[in-house]
C-alpha cells in the first residue's frame, strides 16, 4: 500500500541539504508520495530505508533504458500528466519500419533516409533513434539476416517483431549487444517471451487486446520476474488509441496502478497509408504519453516537425532554452570586426549567429544571461538594460580582441542607446536593426570609423 509523504518522511536523513532539488526532506517526501520524485535522487538514503519504502518509492512509470552507446534510448520515468505542471521527461523515441519481405534496395534506401535525416537546432541534434524490424517471412533465417544487415549498417537502437518465440531467439544473439525491445509478449505467447527476455536481458512489449488483457499480461510478467516491459493496449485507431493512452497514464500516475505503470509503444505505420494522417497521429502520440513511435517510414517534411514537436514538447517549460554567457566569434573576426551584443535565449543566439553567418562579415557576438529571455523580455524584465550590459561588455574581455569602440545593440532596445552611451562613455553604441533578418544588410555598411 502506498505509503503518506509523513511515513515517508520519518524514513529519510533529514538533512535539508536540499541535493535532492528540493529545499528539504519533507518537501522530498511530499514529492515522492505525489509519485513526483524518485527516491534515487537523494544520495543519502540508508539502505534499510531503500528496502522499507520499496514499491513507495518506485516511479509510477518505470524508466527503462534500450539500445547502447549514442543511441541509447531511455523511456518511461515520467511524474505528470500535464507538461506544465513540471515537465516530461524522456523524449519517445522515434522507430523507422523495416520488414524481412522487403526487397534489398528498399531496405537500403532505409537504412539511408535514417542516416541523413538528421537536424541541428538550436544547437541540438534532432534525430530518429530506433529502427524496427518485423519479421513477415515466417523465415527465421531471413530474418536473422535482415537483423545482421541493420546491426551492421547502423548504430540505431533496435525493436525486433514477431510473436513467433523462435523466430526472435534465432536473431536475437546476433544483436543482444545492442539490448533490443523484443516485440510482443500476447496470452499465447508471454511464458516464452519472458524466458527470453530473461534470459537476454533485454526489455519486453507486451501486447493485449484491451487495457484489461494488458493489465492481466504485465501481472504475470512481473510476477515471473520481468521489469522491464514496454505496452501496446492493442489498439488500431487514433481514437481508441489516444484514449488508452490516456486511461494508462492517469492508472499509473494518479491511481498508482502498477500493472500499467510502463511507458507505452504506438504503431501509427499500423493505421493509416496516409503519410499525412500517419504523421498527425504520431505528433498527437508526441503530446499524449508514447514513449516508441513507429513510423511506416521517414520522410524529411514529415520526421523533422514530428522531430521539432518532440523537442517542444520535451523541453522543461521552467527553464527557457539558454546558451552560455560569453563572447562568441563568427567566422573569423578581427580587431576592427563589428562587435554585436543579445541576449541568451538560445533561439535568439541561433537566430542572431545565423544572420552574421549568412553576411559573410565576421564578426564579435556578445552573449550576455539574462536567464534565457528573448530581447524585448528581458528588457522588460530589467535584465537587458544599460545597467546590466555595461558591466558584462566591461568584464567580457571584448576590448582585448578589438581596436574600435563600437557596439552594435538590437533595434528593439533602441531606447537604451543613451543610457548605455552614460554606462560606457568609451563607446559609441550603434542601433542595429530590429528584425534579425535584415542583419546581413547592416553589415555589409558597417565600418570601423
Ligand atoms: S537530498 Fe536527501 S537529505 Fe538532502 S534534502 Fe533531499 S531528502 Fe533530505
Amino acid at each position: 500500500m502506498a505509503l503518506t509523504g509523513i511515513e515517508i518522511f520519518k524514513k529519510l536523513p533529514k538533512k535539508n541539504c536540499g541535493e535532492c532539488g528540493v529545499p528539504t526532506c519533507l518537501a522530498f517526501a511530499m514529492s515522492l508520495a505525489a509519485g513526483k520524485a524518485e527516491l534515487s535522487a537523494c544520495p543519502y538514503v540508508s539502505e534499510e530505508a531503500k528496502q522499507e519504502l520499496g514499491e513507495a518509492s518506485a516511479p509510477p512509470i518505470r524508466p527503462l533504458t534500450m539500445g547502447t552507446g549514442d543511441y541509447a534510448l531511455k523511456i518511461g520515468g515520467e511524474t505528470v500528466m500535464f507538461r506544465h505542471e513540471k515537465t516530461f521527461i524522456n523524449p519517445p523515441g522515434l522507430a523507422i519500419l523495416i520488414t524481412d519481405t522487403m526487397e534489398e534496395a528498399e531496405i537500403e534506401r532505409r537504412l539511408q533516409q535514417f542516416d541523413l535525416l538528421q537536424y541541428e537546432r538550436v544547437g541540438l541534434l534532432l534525430r530518429p533513434e530506433l529502427i524496427a524490424i518485423k519479421a513477415e517471412s515466417g523465415d527465421a533465417q531471413k530474418f536473422q539476416q535482415v537483423v545482421d544487415k541493420v546491426k551492421s549498417s547502423t548504430k540505431a537502437s533496435i525493436i525486433l517483431m514477431s510473436q513467433n518465440p523462435e523466430i526472435l531467439a534465432a536473431a536475437l544473439p546476433g544483436c543482444q549487444d545492442r539490448k533490443p525491445l523484443l516485440y510482443a509478449a500476447t496470452k499465447d505467447n508471454w511464458e516464452k517471451l519472458a524466458d527470453l527476455a530473461k534470459q537476454s536481458g533485454c526489455p519486453l512489449a507486451v501486447r493485449g487486446e484491451n487495457l484489461d488483457e494488458l493489465a492481466e499480461l504485465t501481472t504475470k510478467l512481473t510476477q515471473a520476474g520481468l521489469k522491464d516491459l514496454v505496452l501496446d493496449s492493442g489498439a488500431r485507431t487514433p481514437r481508441q488509441l489516444l484514449e488508452d493512452q490516456i486511461i494508462t497514464r492517469r492508472a499509473a500516475l494518479l491511481k498508482k496502478f502498477r500493472p500499467l505503470g510502463f511507458p507505452t509503444i504506438a504503431f501509427p505505420c499500423e493505421m493509416t497509408d496516409d503519410l499525412m494522417e500517419e504523421t498527425l497521429i504520431a505528433s498527437t502520440m508526441i503530446a499524449k504519453y508514447a514513449g516508441i513511435i513507429v513510423l511506416s517510414d521517414f520522410q524529411g517534411e514529415s520526421l523533422f516537425p514530428l522531430l521539432l514537436a518532440r523537442m517542444n514538447i520535451y523541453t522543461d517549460p521552467q527553464r527557457p532554452m539558454a546558451t552560455t554567457q560569453g563572447i562568441y566569434e563568427v567566422g573569423s573576426p578581427t580587431e576592427e570586426s563589428p562587435v554585436l551584443v543579445t541576449t541568451n535565449f538560445s533561439l535568439t543566439y541561433f537566430i542572431v549567429s545565423g544572420e552574421i553567418e549568412t553576411s559573410r562579415v565576421p564578426s564579435w557576438l556578445l552573449v550576455q544571461d539574462t536567464e534565457g529571455l528573448s530581447v524585448m523580455t528581458a528588457w522588460a524584465a530589467d535584465k537587458f538594460v544599460a545597467e546590466t550590459i555595461a558591466p558584462f561588455v566591461k568584464k567580457s574581455g571584448i576590448t582585448d580582441r578589438i581596436k574600435h569602440r563600437k557596439l552594435i545593440i538590437p533595434g528593439y532596445v533602441a531606447q537604451i542607446s543613451g543610457e548605455l552611451e552614460e554606462e560606457l562613455p568609451d563607446w559609441e553604441i550603434v542601433i542595429g536593426p530590429r528584425e534579425s533578418a535584415h542583419i546581413p544588410a547592416f553589415l555589409k555598411t558597417w565600418k570601423p570609423n
